[in-house]
């Protein structure tokens, strides 16, 4: 069993479609997950939700799905996000707006927990830090986590915290005594070909942006999960980054969302 996940597809058709093509020679394609923002941003909103809908399914809702259906004010968007938002809520049909409301905030599948960001505040929080990563880790029921909204693929690694702490400044041995036995955690990227081993350690993965990737390489990411292997790989896929910022253009949206595409920001 091979299931492709996906994150922050940004109405970006050519860049899921670059994906999904991908995913179907890997025979990834056994299961699509979806870890948030299908739309927002980009200029196929609904021809994205209907390709993704095309696949046995699993999403959970992003901030920008949300923002796109009037569930979130967009009063904390930036001025391009949140003209993208107003552009893609005009753009879509009343059976798709109540497709991405239905979307859940959290999903469980087996041992993997969906969601965009944070557990501790799933629709908004960014998992960037060590310690939103053990807020998370915190909720997190199951063994291993999905998460998406930086738009960048990173792995997190629970550990156990060395014996006493690692804090050794006298004036903080009451903060290493309570770090003690206590679990920490490290963050580190994950590159194009990278695969995760799923052992024992708990995890959370975040498989990068299809539609609007922002760590300087505009390839779209996403990963493949080979529940046999037990194996998370991260992919990185050519697309026609072109096409996509033409019918932006055409589209209206604002001029610094059509040109990040190009360097991957
Ligand atoms: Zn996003």
């Amino acid at each position: 069993m091979r299931i492709a996940v996906v994150a922050d597809v940004h109405a970006n058709l050519a860049a899921l479609e670059a994906v999904l093509r991908h995913a179907e020679g890997q025979r990834a394609l056994d299961g699509l997950w979806c870890l948030g923002d299908l739309v927002g941003y980009g200029p196929d909103p609904g021809a994205c939700i209907a390709l993704l809908r095309r696949y046995p399914l699993v999403g959970a809702a992003g901030n920008h799905d949300w923002a796109a259906i009037g569930r979130l004010s967009t009063e904390e968007f930036n001025p391009d996000a949140a003209a993208a938002a107003l552009w893609t809520a005009q753009q879509l049909t009343l059976e798709e707006r109540g497709y991405l409301d239905g979307l859940p905030e959290v999903v469980e599948e087996g041992d993997f927990t969906l969601a965009h960001g944070t557990l501790r505040w799933p629709i908004w929080e960014y998992l960037v830090s060590q310690e939103s990563a053990m807020a998370h880790l915190e909720r997190q029921g199951t063994h291993f986590g999905l998460v998406g909204h930086t738009h960048v693929a990173m792995l997190v690694v629970e550990e156990e915290a060395p014996p006493g702490g690692h804090v050794y400044e006298p004036s903080r041995l009451v903060g290493a005594e309570l770090s003690k036995g206590r679990a920490t955690c490290r963050l580190s990227p994950l590159h194009d070909g990278q695969t995760v081993s799923l052992g024992d350690r708990r995890l959370v993965i975040n498989p990068g942006g299809v539609g609007q990737p922002r760590d300087g390489d505009p390839r779209a990411s996403y990963a493949v999960l080979d529940a046999d292997a037990r194996t998370i790989t991260i992919h990185r896929v050519e697309y026609d980054i072109a096409a996509t910022q033409k019918k932006m253009a055409r589209a209206g949206l604002p001029a610094w969302l059509i040109y990040r595409l190009g360097y991957g920001r």
